[in-house]
């Protein structure tokens, strides 16, 4: 109960800071009206201005009297006090004076005025003031101020959603769990019969953009029983003590909806470990989130017909808690897509975009290995955006390719300036990565040179496509990579014998290679298969963490100098024996700016004749 008062702290605080602003008011405004300007005289100088007949009113209090004289004004009056002094002939004295007495205290204000003056005023302010407040904060909640601590949980359903199993392409695997849960929700006779249960939550894990959420609402859309969806940061941007407050609201409404779903999007954001903890004793209000969580999970029963999914990019952050038996106790990965995944996927969203004939979504998909859902529904709105700006009322092939590069390396910079040397330098660089490619043994064809500068702050790239889908990798195709990227720096040393800043990605990733090769694949001879890198977050490449000793550190350091230096040895090699070819191919390059790789091949292979 403690988490629904404290919102309410808000509004007692500015009740507090009215009532200062008033009784201020009061007092600068109206200064005898509370407190009325009383002069103290001695008790003998009160019983003489009873004897003179001056004394209008008194009130006779426990040990004080008060007394009034007639003022300047007509019905004004000034106040005066005096101890008070055991007297036994004051009733009489004041009776003889004519003097009216009693035992409250006169006021100048009729009795009326002086009760809606202290009384009714400023309730009535503070009430005013009160629901000014409430307003203003229900405003910026977006909700209703009576409704404090009750979630705007989103209720989705079918017609709402409007996504099915059909539209997630791919993911094959995800589907099938999925499509368990639901018939669990359409017959759970059936499972009830056999005595089987069905695990109480399950958890979508996989890189960002593969489409997790896609599925939990096409399982909406495929389920038709209600889907209540709330995302893991609509808890953080909460009151404190809100968000706990938020889960019971989210699974009381589940529970008198069910059968029905539950999803809680980004989970990660309120199922993070709790004792990683940053020294200050950590974040109470989310931990509160999820001790509410945990104990719904716990408090349902599974035959109920509540299932509840989550989504998370980041599983190795969760709280072990949230992983253990009867809460999220079932995980359906959804990984990348593979070169099949990624055509399927191209198709669906080709479905919603006029497109020509005879489009090979084979190239595509095979030009953007790696790439998630997300990038490639990107790719078909590029090449749609691309289409209509020049004017066309169909999709090409042409249209995709650009995208795709687009996605890869950001927009043409049409207006950059490029000066002659420089542009001389850039085609050498990229002439010298196609070259070297080409010559090494086993690598993928060249599909596409460019110098046309991009967004991306690339001058100009090389683009290989593999000819079909890998999921191994040899050491001899990486070190092939790393001798590649080492090919444009190579071209300009030979040529123009300086270098120039132009390399700096290819070494980042050459090196970052260099590296995995040594501490994750175990493809080096002196260390062998020993791991000396763990990876934190499987879909975040780049969060790994050494796992040697310093000493080991260094020597991995060292080690991954002389893999590249002999790639840089081998493609140094490569480009002086092919010297005259690489002339002509940067010639040529740099009058086209954009040649095919077919284009590329038919001048090596004269070459070669
Ligand atoms: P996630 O939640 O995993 O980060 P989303 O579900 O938000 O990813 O996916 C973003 C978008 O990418 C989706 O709306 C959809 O257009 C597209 N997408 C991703 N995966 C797929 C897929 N397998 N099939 C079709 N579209 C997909
Ligand atoms: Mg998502
Ligand atoms: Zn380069």
């Amino acid at each position: 109960m403690k988490q629904e008062k404290t919102p309410r702290k808000p509004v007692i605080f500015y009740y507090m800071i009215a009532m200062v602003i008033l009784l201020l008011l009061n007092a600068l405004v109206f200064p005898a009206l509370l407190s009325p300007q009383v002069t103290e005289v001695s008790y003998d100088k009160f019983l003489t201005m009873v004897g003179d007949k001056q004394v209008k009113q008194v009130a006779l209090e426990d040990d004080v009297i008060i007394f009034t004289t007639a003022g300047e004004k007509e019905n004004s009056f000034v106040y005066y006090k005096t101890g008070r002094v055991q007297d036994d002939q004051l009733v009489n004295r004041l009776q003889e004076s004519g003097a009216e007495f009693s035992a409250v205290i006169p006021t100048q204000n009729s009795p009326l005025m002086n009760f809606l003056m202290t009384w009714v005023v400023p309730i009535a302010f503070f009430v005013l003031i009160g629901q000014l407040m409430s307003r203003m904060l229900t405003k910026r909640m977006g909700g209703n101020a009576m409704s404090f601590g009750k979630s705007n949980a989103k209720i989705y359903v079918e017609s709402q959603t409007g996504k099915s199993f059909a539209d997630v392409a791919g993911q094959d695997e995800a589907k099938e769990a999925l499509r368990e849960i639901v018939d669990f929700l359409h017959h759970p006779e059936k499972y009830k019969e056999i005595g089987a249960s069905l695990p109480k939550g399950a958890l979508l894990v996989g890189p960002p953009g593969t489409g997790k959420t896609l599925l939990a609402k096409a399982v909406a859309g495929e389920a038709k029983v209600p889907f209540f969806s709330i995302s893991g940061s609509e808890f953080v941007e909460m009151f404190v003590g809100m968000g706990a407050a938020k889960v019971r609201d989210l699974f009381k409404q589940a529970a008198e909806k069910a059968p029905c779903i539950v999803f809680i999007d980004e989970i990660d954001t309120i199922g993070k470990k709790r004792d990683s903890g940053n020294g200050m004793g950590g974040n109470d209000e989310r931990e509160q989130t999820l001790n509410q969580l945990l104990a719904e999970m716990d408090g349902f029963d599974g035959t109920k017909g509540v299932v509840i999914l989550a989504a998370t990019n980041r599983p190795d952050s969760l709280d072990k808690a949230l992983l253990r038996p009867g809460r999220f106790d079932r995980r359906i990965p959804v990984e990348l897509p593979d070169l099949q995944g990624r055509v399927a996927i191209l198709e669906v969203h080709a479905k919603d975009v006029k497109m020509e004939p005879n489009i090979d979504f084979g190239t595509i998909g095979r030009a953007t290995s790696g790439a998630s859902g997300a990038e490639l529904a990107n790719i078909i709105n590029e090449a749609a955006l691309r289409a209509v700006r020049q004017g066309r009322d169909k999709v090409s092939q042409q249209d995709l390719e650009e995208s795709v590069e687009v996605v890869i390396a950001g927009y043409q910079r049409k207006g950059a300036m490029i000066n002659e040397k420089e542009k001389k330098i850039i085609a050498y660089h990229e002439i010298g990565h196609a070259l070297v490619a080409a010559r090494l043994k086993d690598s993928a064809p060249v599909h596409k040179i460019t110098i046309i500068p991009r967004t991306s702050g690339a001058l100009g790239y090389t683009m290989q496509i593999e000819e079909d889908e890998r999921v191994l990798m040899s050491k001899e195709d990486i070190l092939n990579q790393i001798t590649t990227l080492t090919g444009g720096r190579c071209a300009e040393e030979v040529v123009f014998n300086s270098i120039t800043s132009g390399a700096s990605n290819d070494i980042e990733k050459a090196t970052s290679a260099a590296r995995a090769m040594i501490t994750r694949y175990g493809m080096s001879d002196k260390f062998g298969m020993v791991a000396l890198e763990t990876v934190n977050n499987p879909y975040l490449s780049a969060d790994t963490s050494l796992v040697c000793s310093q000493d080991m550190a260094a020597q991995v350091d060292n080690e991954v100098q002389s893999i590249i230096h002999n790639a840089h040895e081998k493609a140094l090699e490569i480009l002086q024996s092919n010297r005259s070819v690489m002339d002509q191919l940067a010639e040529y390059l740099l009058q086209k700016e954009t040649i095919t790789g077919e284009e590329f091949m038919e001048i090596l292979k004269k070459a070669d004749a």
